[in-house]
């Protein structure tokens, strides 16, 4: 690997950073391969900023199988679908960041294999291409439904532009919008559709909406929010199939013996992680790419992060999987620091954040952690945060139009704190610091 304290003898590239390697990250001059990312997402669009920032001066390659660079995909359910954000400002980084920092981008390009022997990876063109470290930044992809009419066109996932694109265009003259799946996707869409003035269901197949991520509170809170803009919320409702009209658009929307109208569906229901690559070339997976704290695999020269890596989180003492961007963006530096010699380990408080109407959810933490939870705030004026203690330190925020008190969360984190004062909105909050 070449950093800028060996500048001269490897490369005749300009300096592209002004940061000094430590000595001990200097590689034999053999290694010329250089760094490759597979995926083009944000996790691997900051990875490659991260390197140059960290001095590295050897070839950076990106892979990507989307026409776009990388991007950043929690708008794209949210302010890009509505037309309020043009698509130069989804971008992660404008086209011109790679070339300028001579991180060679391939867009259009699926990898087809991975050979950790010969350190190559094979693209679907059949190209090898050789790395001395490599990262796999493969993202996940919408899990699919397979029942009767799924195929009919109207139907609708939600993962990339292309998506969003096509959601776009067929809003533009539906009047009944199904969506399956009442996650953050489901959510996310419902909000911006019914706002547009479409007729909106959510069908979920659990008890209630947001079930796999909030408490039962959480999740009436936001189940009344969707019905007071006229959104038919129907919980325990699973799908059965589709039927459609004679020229193959969908119609209709089948809950056993019930059925609704629909002339536009859009499908939520999770994410698979995309952990083949990694698994054909016997790199270990177990709900995801499984790596150390440093985000590196089983294989020492290969790093994997985001959504399709499981890593283990020392604060909360377990191994996670996040469908976060935070996560592959901490994830992507701390790699990086690593694949350049330094000793970074990935220690982070999970967060994350879901805009539906007017409203900004941001949490800290897992709820499912507490064992108390302290209001702080008016739920009927929309702004209010829910504190989650266990065993009396603070754990967990689901903070809704409060960004306050979502700082002061990732700050008392793990804190003992006196309930009474935190549920108190007299009391600021810092002085509980
Ligand atoms: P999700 O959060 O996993 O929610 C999908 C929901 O659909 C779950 O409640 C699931 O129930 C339900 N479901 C599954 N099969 C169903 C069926 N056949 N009929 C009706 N409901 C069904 O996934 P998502 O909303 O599709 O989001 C995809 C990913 O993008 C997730 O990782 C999500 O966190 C992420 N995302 C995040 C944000 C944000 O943070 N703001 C925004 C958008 C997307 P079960 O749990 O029982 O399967």
């Amino acid at each position: 690997m070449m950093c800028r304290n060996n500048f001269a003898l490897y490369s005749t590239r300009k300096p592209v950073a002004s940061v000094e390697c430590p000595s001990y990250f200097q590689q034999p001059e053999e290694d010329m391969a250089g760094i490759v990312i597979i995926g083009a997402g944000q996790g691997a669009g900051q990875a490659a900023a991260s390197l140059r920032q960290q001095g590295y001066e050897g070839a950076v390659t990106i892979l990507g199988d989307e026409a776009f660079p990388p991007y950043q995909r929690p708008p794209l359910s949210k302010q890009y679908l509505s037309g309020d954000l043009p698509l130069e400002r989804v971008y992660v980084r404008a086209e011109k960041f790679y070339a300028d920092k001579e991180i060679d981008l391939r867009t259009n390009t699926r990898v087809a294999s991975l050979d950790v022997t010969a350190k190559t990876v094979t693209t679907e063109s059949g190209e090898d291409i050789a790395y001395d470290k490599l990262m796999i930044a493969t993202g996940s992809r919408p899990r699919k439904l397979s029942i009767e009419g799924s195929d009919l066109e109207g139907i609708h996932y939600l993962r990339t532009i292309a998506d969003v694109d096509g959601i776009a265009e067929a809003m533009k003259s539906a009047k009944n919008l199904v969506i399956v799946g009442g996650g953050y996707i489901g959510l996310e869409v419902a909000s911006v559709a019914a706002t547009a003035g479409l007729t909106v269901s959510v069908l979920e197949m659990e008890d209630r909406i947001l079930q796999r991520v909030t408490t039962p509170e959480m999740s009436a809170f936001y189940h009344q929010l969707h019905t007071g803009r006229g959104v038919n919320v129907m919980t325990k409702t699973g799908v059965s199939g589709f039927s459609g009209t004679s020229d193959g658009k969908v119609a209709q929307v089948l809950c056993g013996d019930t059925s609704i109208e629909a002339d536009l569906v859009i499908v939520g229901i999770g994410i698979i992680p995309n952990i083949e690559l990694a698994q054909e070339a016997g790199i270990s997976c177990d709900n995801g790419i499984v790596v150390n704290d440093h985000c590196q695999t089983s294989n020492a020269d290969v790093y994997a992060i985001g959504d399709c890596s499981n890593h283990p989180n020392p604060i909360l003492g377990r191994r996670l999987r996040l469908e976060s961007v935070p996560n592959a963006m901490e994830q992507a530096r701390v790699a990086c620091a690593n694949m350049c010699g330094e000793d970074k380990v990935y220690a982070a408080v999970p967060w994350f954040w879901s805009d539906q109407y007017e409203l900004k959810l941001q949490m800290v933490g897992f709820s499912s952690d507490g064992d108390t939870q302290v209001l702080r705030g008016d739920q009927d004026k929309n702004q209010f945060a829910m504190f989650y203690l266990k065993d009396g330190a603070i754990v967990a925020v689901d903070a809704v139009n409060s960004p306050r008190e979502f700082m002061i969360c990732k700050q008392l984190y793990g804190k003992q704190v006196d309930a009474e004062k935190l549920a108190d909105p007299e009391v600021d909050l810092k002085t509980l610091l």
